[in-house]
Parts: C-alpha cells; structure tokens; sequence
C-alpha cells in the first residue's frame, strides 16, 4: 500500500480563521502527485499541549507528516519545542544555521536581532533543511514509524523548500508508485446532473471518483491506482468522453497540456485562423475581459441593456439580424451577438431569473442558444459570457 502522510499547519490566524490554510492545500497536491496517500489535514493554534499531543498521535498513525508554520523567531513560533517536548529531543545550537541566518541580515544591511537567535536552535538528531529564501531553516526527524518534515510557514519560503530539499528525499525514503488522475473539464452541466449522466456506468471499486465545481467549469475526476491495467483505464475514459460528449472541453492527464476553459477556445480560434466581432449586453464586456490577450477577438461592441422590446418580439431574430448587421460593417469572420429578457429587478434578484439569447455568424450560417440564468448579477453575467463563449467552442469542435 502507499504510505500514508497527514499535513499538519500550525498558527493561531488558520484556526482563527484569519487566514486560509493554502499551504496544505498545496502540499497535497504534490505528494497525491508523488503517490501518498493523505490521511488527514489538521491546523492547530500556538498551544503547546495541543501541539505535542498531536506530534505524538502522528508517530503513531502516520508514515510521513509535513509541517508548516511556527518556525519564526516569536514567543508564538513554537513547533521545535513542541517537537523536543514530544520525541524528548533538546534543542541544540546549530551554529550553520546560525550562519545562514546571520548572512540573511547581513546581505540587507540589517542588525540581527537577538530572537533571531532561537531560529538556529534545533531538536537534537534532526537533519536541517537550509532555507535560502527566508530567516528560519526548516528540519527533518523521524520518530515512530513516521518521517517529519518541518518547513516554514510562509508559502514562497515553504514551496520552494519542499521543492528543492524535500521532493528529491521522497524516492529514497518511500516506495511510492503514483496513480493516474484524469480530470475532465465540463462546462453546460451542473455537478449533480453531471453525476447523473455518468451513473449508468460501472466505475470499479479501486477508481476514485471526485467532482469539483468552480465558478466557470466543473471538474469530474477519475483516480486510477497504479497498477490499473492500461487498457481498462482507456475503456473507462473513453466510456466517460462519450457519455459526457461536448460538455467537456478538455481532458487533462493524457499528456498533452490543457488549460481553462478560454485557454481552449484561444487554441482553437487560433488553430483556425479566424477573427470575431462581439456585440454583449448582459455580459458587460465580461466576455471580452476574459479573452485578454486573444488576437482573434477583434472588437467588441458593448450595449448598454437589451433593447426595448415589445412583448411578443422574438429576441432570438432580432439578435439574428444584429448579426448579420454587425457582419456587414466588420471585418470579422464571425461575429456573435447577445441579448437578454428581463429587468433590472430581475437582474439584480437573485432567485430571478434571465433568459439570454446568443446567436453565432459564421461562413456556415447562424448558430443559436438560449438558457435561463438565475443567481446573483455576478453569476448572471459570467455565466452569460462563458454561455457565448461555448457556442463558439460547440461550433469550432463540430467543424475543426
Ligand atoms: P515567520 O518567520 O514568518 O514567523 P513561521 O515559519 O513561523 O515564519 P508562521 O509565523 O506560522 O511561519 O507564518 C508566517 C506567515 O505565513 C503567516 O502570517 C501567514 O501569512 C503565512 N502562513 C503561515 N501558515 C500558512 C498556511 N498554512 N497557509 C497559508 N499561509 C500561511
Ligand atoms: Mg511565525
């Protein structure tokens, strides 16, 4: 089995709540990468009895633990007592880590203070981890059955150490055989109904299936354990791409690079050579604020709310023969116009809801969709421009 490891954060402002604990969010990624297993997340406070209780469960319990935080110089910093307390390791002076940070002064032109002193003080046996990038060196020990990694709370500090001194320890310490993740990128289907359209297929016991919803796409993820035979992995992919058919636009884990959900329209837009002209309303310019940087949007045309229309009107032929208006005076190759039925209140209320119309003008003609977006004016607009982006990308995957 792979061993398993706990990520451990400490500091009053993450139990606090004052600041978010991204470092452990982080380090998980790169060790599930690396083929451990991750067990547990714990963030405790600057509490000694806490924190030697939780060093002593982790021996137990854990074959690797990496801890962030509590390094600095300050009466708060206090996770090398905790660990001479908890393993019975004095602290002892270690006179190059009292170098290194001394030179870390010294290269800003900086007097050291004094509590900077306590940094170079180390749990008798463990093996330092010298940090280049800040005051406090981390350091390393096993006790129990379990490796320890101490790094410093900073995450620019922290990432660069676990990246440099710690990724390349991980071989020799641990047989590690990291599984295969596959993450299709969705867009049109909200998580539980894409859970629904995949239930008809037989996932065996050993894949693990995830899904995660951002605010532009949904993720559907598929973990295989190493030693998954090849040819039941690509079946079960290929299963999944059918069912969920043009809902995904990207599918990362099979080697080539992928990107977010504009990345791969720019791809595709790009591949093709073409040029677009946008005319948004409810998107706000949204739409064009999300393909910074894409040459192929060539101009976008910002209206400041539908027109007034009559009731009866078909919104969806007036946004048509905007297009075709809009074409003559461009110089596009496509263009793509988008209008929206409702009122302010129903903009601005989030259990009301809008209906858009978006209409795509191609050398092939005129290409339509049209949803009902309820939820906040934040989520109405960037839903609306994401909308009209993927009409474009249904359009470009059918013809490319
Ligand atoms: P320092 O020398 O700065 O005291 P340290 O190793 O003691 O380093 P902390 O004092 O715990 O680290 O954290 C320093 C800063 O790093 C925090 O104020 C916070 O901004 C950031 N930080 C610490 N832990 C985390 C974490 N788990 N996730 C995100 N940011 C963190
Ligand atoms: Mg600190």
């Amino acid at each position: 089995m792979n061993p398993l490891l706990e990520i451990f954060s400490q500091g009053e402002e993450l139990v606090t709540g004052q600041i978010v604990d991204t470092n452990a969010a982080w380090l998980s990624q790169q060790v599930v990468a690396c083929g451990f297993i991750v067990t547990r997340h714990t963030a405790v406070g600057d509490n000694m009895s806490e924190l030697v209780s939780l060093l002593l469960e982790i021996a137990q319990r854990a074959d690797c633990c990496i801890c962030t935080g509590g390094l600095g110089p300050t009466s708060d910093d206090l996770t090398a007592l905790a660990v001479a307390e908890a393993f019975g390791c004095p602290l002892i002076f270690d006179g190059l880590a009292y170098e290194q940070i001394a030179r870390f002064f010294a290269n800003r032109h900086r007097e050291m203070p004094e509590s900077n002193r306590k940094q170079a003080m180390l749990p008798q046996g463990a093996q330092r981890i010298d940090n280049y990038w800040g005051t406090a060196p981390g350091f390393s020990l096993k006790h129990g059955r379990c490796w320890f990694v101490f790094l410093p709370g900073v995450p620019m500090e922290m990432k660069h150490l676990f990246q440099e001194q710690v990724l390349p320890l991980l071989p020799e310490r641990f047989s590690l055989r990291p599984g295969v993740l596959i993450t299709f990128k969705t867009f049109g289907l909200g998580e539980s109904a894409l859970q629904e359209l995949i239930s008809v297929i037989e996932i065996p016991s050993s894949v693990q299936l995830g899904f995660r919803a951002g605010t532009d796409d949904v993720h559907l993820k598929l973990l295989f354990p190493f030693d998954f035979p090849k040819q039941d992995m690509i079946a079960l992919i290929d299963d999944f791409s059918e069912l969920l058919g043009d809902f995904v636009f990207a599918i990362d884990g099979l080697g080539s690079a992928v990107g977010d959900f504009v990345f791969e329209v720019d791809k595709k837009m790009t591949a093709r050579n073409c040029t677009l002209a946008v005319i948004e309303t409810i998107s706000h310019g949204l739409l064009a604020a999300k393909c910074i940087g894409c040459n192929w949007l060539i101009s976008t045309n910002y209206q400041q709310s539908s027109i007034n229309l009559d009731a009866g009107v078909d919104f969806m032929v007036i946004a048509e023969s905007m297009a075709h208006e809009h074409q003559k005076n461009s110089a596009a190759d496509y263009v793509l116009v988008q209008l929206y039925a409702g009122d302010k209140e129903c903009l601005h209320n989030k259990e009301k809801s809008i209906h858009i119309y978006t209409v795509l003008l191609t050398d092939t003609g005129l290409h339509r969709a049209s949803h009902s977006i309820a939820g906040p004016i934040q989520r109405k607009q960037n839903q609306a421009a994401l909308l009209a982006l993927d009409l474009l990308r249904r359009y470009l995957n059918v013809t490319l």
